[in-house]
C-alpha cells in the first residue's frame, strides 16, 4: 500500500476491512449495528485518520470504549502508525467549515510497521555492523552513508532494520517525509502511473521525500522500464542530500542484469552484509521474543531454547516459526505449565524427520562432490591445487550457485574464505568447461542427479 494511492475507494477498503474485523472480534450483532455499521473514514491528514459516526452518541461510545481496538486494527491493516480521531457527522461539518478555507493537506503515509524497532532488534556478530550503520543513518539521515545498502539472505532482519530506521527518524522528526516501500509496490505504482499518464506526478511525489527506504531491490533487475524511473528518482534524491536505504538478498555487484550505472550508484555509499545467525545470537533472539509474548506463566526450560537455537538458527524467521510451533503445541496439548524437552521433542518430531533427510544445502553438496571425486570434504576448502581437488572444488561452488542460489560472498565463506571474484571465476570456469567438454558435462549432471535423490 502506498500513500499515493489513498483515494476514496482505498479509504473505503481500509475501513471495510476494519469493520469486518470489529464484527468478528465483538461477535455481537446488536453492538455492531448500533455503533459501528454506519461509520466511515472521512479523511487522512498526516498521521491522523478521521472517523465519522452518524451521531454523537456513537462517537462517545467509540471514543471511550473502542478507541484502542480501532487503533490496533487500523495499524494492523495499514501497517502504519495512525492516530484515530472520532467525530460525529454534525460536528465534522462545523469543523470542516472552520478548517477548510486553508488548503487540504496532501495525504502522506509512511508505511512503517511500528513493531520493527531498534529496541527489539537483537545484535550479535552477524548483524552488529549493519545495525550500527542503520542507527547512524537514522540519527542523521542523508549525512553519513548514502545510499546505505544492506544485503543478506532472507529472514535475517533486513526489512526489520529498514522499518527501525524509519520509525526512529519519525519519532525524532515527525515532520520528515519517510517512505518505506518495496520494489514490487513501486512497480505497481509505476504501472498505474503509466495507465493514468501520471509518471511526472509519480516522480514529483518521490522528489518530496526526505528518506526513501526501498526493500528487496534484487527484484528491480527484472523490471526494465521501472528501472529507468527509479534511476531518475534515485539520482534526484541523492543529489538533494536525501537519504536512501536499500536492501537486497545479495551484494549490488551480484545483481544480475542490473546495468553498471545502477550497480555503481548502489555501491557508491556503504554496502554491508547481514551474515548468518550465530548460535548465541539465536539464543538471545529467542529469549527476547519470549519476553514480548504473553505465554501465561509457562516456563520454557533452557535446554529447549538451546535445542531450538541449535536446530533452527539458519534464519530468524525459521527461529520464530519454531518457537510459535512449540507454543502452539504446548498451549493445546501440554498438560502443565512447564515446556521441557519432552514437549519440544514431541512438537518437532514430524518436522525433523521430514525436512532433514532430503534437504539440499551446501554441506550436502560438498559431501556429494567429495564422495564423487574420492576426496575428503575438508580438502574442498583448503588451499590445495591438485587438479582433481580444484575440479571438485569448482564444481561444488558452481552447484551451490546453481542449485541453492547462494551469494558469491556466502559461497566464498563456505569454501575457506575465498573472495567473491575467485568464486565468480570458478563458476565461469565450470560453465565454460561444461560447454566444451562432454565428459565434464556428464560428471556435473551425474552429481546433480545424485543430489536430486
Ligand atoms: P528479511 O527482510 O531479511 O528477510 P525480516 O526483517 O523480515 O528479514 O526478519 C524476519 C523476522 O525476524 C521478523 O519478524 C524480524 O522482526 C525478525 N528478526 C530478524 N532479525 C532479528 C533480530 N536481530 N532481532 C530480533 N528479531 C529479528
Ligand atoms: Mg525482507
Amino acid at each position: 500500500m502506498n500513500y499515493m494511492t489513498f483515494n476514496n475507494s482505498k479509504l473505503e477498503d481500509i475501513w471495510n476491512s476494519v469493520l469486518v474485523s470489529v464484527e468478528r472480534t465483538l461477535n455481537d450483532r446488536t453492538l455492531y449495528q448500533s455503533f459501528f455499521e454506519n461509520t466511515k473514514i472521512d479523511s487522512i491528514n498526516g498521521d491522523t485518520i478521521t472517523i465519522v459516526t452518524p451521531n454523537s452518541y456513537s462517537a462517545t461510545v467509540l471514543k471511550t470504549k473502542y478507541l484502542d481496538l480501532l487503533q490496533n486494527l487500523l495499524e494492523e491493516i495499514t501497517q502504519s502508525n495512525f492516530k484515530c480521531l472520532i467525530v460525529d457527522e454534525s460536528s465534522l461539518e462545523i469543523r470542516k467549515r472552520e478548517i477548510l478555507p486553508t488548503k487540504i493537506e496532501t495525504t502522506f503515509v509512511s508505511n512503517l510497521n511500528p513493531r520493527y524497532t531498534f529496541e527489539n532488534f537483537v545484535t550479535g556478530q552477524c548483524n552488529r555492523e549493519s545495525c550500527t550503520a542503520a542507527v547512524t543513518t537514522a540519527i542523521d539521515p542523508g549525512h553519513f552513508y548514502n545510499p546505505l545498502f544492506l544485503y543478506g539472505r532472507s529472514g535475517l532482519g533486513k526489512t526489520h532494520l529498514l522499518h527501525a530506521i524509519g520509525n526512529y527518524i519519525k519519532t525524532k522528526n515527525p515532520s520528515m517525509k519517510v517512505l518505506y516501500t518495496t520494489v514490487d509496490d513501486f512497480f505497481e505504482e509505476y504501472v498505474k502511473a503509466i495507465k493514468d499518464k501520471g509518471i511526472e506526478d509519480l516522480k514529483d511525489r518521490y522528489r518530496q521525500l526526505d528518506v526513501l527506504l526501498l526493500d528487496d531491490v534484487q527484484f528491480l533487475a527484472k523490471k526494465e522500464k521501472t528501472k529507468e524511473v527509479f534511476f531518475h528518482i534515485f539520482n534526484i534524491l541523492i543529489n538533494a542530500g536525501k537519504q536512501i536505504v536499500l536492501t537486497s538478498d545479495r551484494h549490488p555487484q551480484e545483481l544480475k542484469s542490473l546495468e553498471d550505472r545502477l550497480v555503481g550508484r548502489f555501491s557508491s555509499g556503504l554496502s554491508i552484509e547481514i551474515k548468518n545467525l550465530e548460535y548465541d545470537t539465536a539464543l538471545r533472539i529467542l529469549k527476547k521474543k519470549i519476553e514480548t509474548l504473553d505465554i501465561n506463566g509457562s516456563n520454557i526450560s533452557d535446554d529447549v531454547l538451546e535445542f531450538i537455537a541449535t536446530n533452527y538458527a539458519s534464519d530468524v524467521r525459521q527461529l520464530e516459526g519454531a518457537l510459535n510451533k512449540l507454543l502452539f503445541y504446548a498451549i493445546n496439548f501440554n498438560q502443565n505449565d512447564d515446556i521441557n524437552m519432552d514437549v519440544a521433542l514431541e512438537t518437532f518430531k514430524s518436522l525433523k524427520t521430514s525436512t532433514n533427510r532430503n534437504q539440499l544445502d551446501c554441506e550436502r553438496i560438498k559431501i556429494t562432490v567429495a564422495e564423487y571425486y574420492n576426496i575428503s570434504v575438508n580438502q574442498l576448502s583448503k588451499k590445495i591445487r591438485t587438479t582433481n581437488i580444484v575440479i571438485a572444488r569448482h564444481i561444488a561452488m558452481y552447484l551451490c550457485k546453481e542449485l541453492l542460489d547462494l551469494s558469491l560472498t556466502k559461497i566464498g565463506e563456505e569454501f575457506g574464505g575465498k573472495d567473491h571474484t575467485s568464486v565468480m571465476n570458478a563458476i565461469k570456469n565450470v560453465e565454460n568447461k561444461m560447454k566444451q567438454n562432454s565428459d565434464y558435462f556428464i560428471a556435473v549432471e551425474e552429481i546433480k542427479n545424485i543430489l536430486k535423490k
